[in-house]
């Protein structure tokens, strides 16, 4: 995907605050953070959204999801952190490359909305 942030960002062409990386995934601190500690984590392989995986990609959601407590304790996120994955145009996806979003460091509203 020639025109895809996240894939130039995980291939090393655009710059990012990377905190992890490994031969599935990246994790970076969102440019925009929406509190103290705000990073994205990204499969290195390109995924319109979560709604585009299929059962080969099990193994890599499943890595994600245990990232996320390794990667946010290293952050500081000790009190817990919020995970969120936007999913197309209604759920709030403007990027479309899968990525979970780690917020904390702050108390988080119980809305989700
Ligand atoms: P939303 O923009 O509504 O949060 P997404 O779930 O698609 O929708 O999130 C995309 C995220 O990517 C945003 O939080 C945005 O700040 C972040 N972002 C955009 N460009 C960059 C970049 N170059 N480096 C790090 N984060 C980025």
């Amino acid at each position: 995907m020639s025109d895809c942030l996240f894939c130039k960002i995980a291939a090393g062409e655009i710059p990012a605050k990377t905190i992890y990386e490994d031969d599935d995934v990246i994790a970076f601190h969102d440019i925009h953070p929406a509190a103290p500690v705000h990073f994205l984590l990204v499969p290195k392989t390109h995924l319109d959204s979560l709604a585009h995986a299929q059962t080969q990609h099990q193994p890599l959601l499943g890595k994600m999801m245990l990232l996320t407590s390794k990667l946010a304790a290293e952050q500081g996120l000790s009190d817990g952190y919020r995970t969120i994955i936007n999913t197309g145009h209604g759920g709030g996806q403007t990027f479309f490359h899968l990525h979970m979003h780690i917020i904390g460091g702050k108390t988080l509203s119980t809305n989700i909305s």
